[in-house]
């Protein structure tokens, strides 16, 4: 999609740091990391936000958690956060679907 900053990731338009990928998913480290580890993983197809994920669309979300568990295990994390903002009220600020992986020293037990 056109002025969508990670449709432009995806394409290599703009530079990231990726650390897996696949024909449905994009996987690739936060630029502001909140965490020791933080890195964010985006469907291929431009999903705006959890909002619109149907009975159509909705597999690729199940295999973005299975490359989660993979790269996590990968990474030997054995303790992490996944987190979806959905609408500028909840904080999300790109507006292509995405789940934040965080894991560190610094994530408590509270989920706001
Ligand atoms: P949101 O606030 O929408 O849930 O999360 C957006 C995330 O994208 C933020 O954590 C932010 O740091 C990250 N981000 C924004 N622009 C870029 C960028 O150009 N490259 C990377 N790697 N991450 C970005
Ligand atoms: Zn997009």
């Amino acid at each position: 999609m056109e002025d969508c900053l990670f449709c432009k990731i995806i394409a290599g338009e703009i530079p990231s740091k990726k650390l897996y990928e696949d024909e449905q998913c994009y996987a690739f480290y936060d630029i502001n990391p909140q965490s020791d580890t933080h890195f964010l993983v985006v469907p291929k197809t431009h999903i705006c936000c959890a909002k619109k994920i149907t009975a159509k669309n909705s597999a690729v979300v199940a295999h973005i958690f299975e490359v989660i568990a993979k790269l996590t295990e990968e990474l030997g994390l054995d303790s992490y956060r996944i987190i979806n903002n959905c609408g500028e009220g909840a904080g999300q600020t790109v507006m292509h679907l995405h789940f934040h992986v965080l894991s560190g020293k610094n994530l408590g037990e509270r989920l706001v």
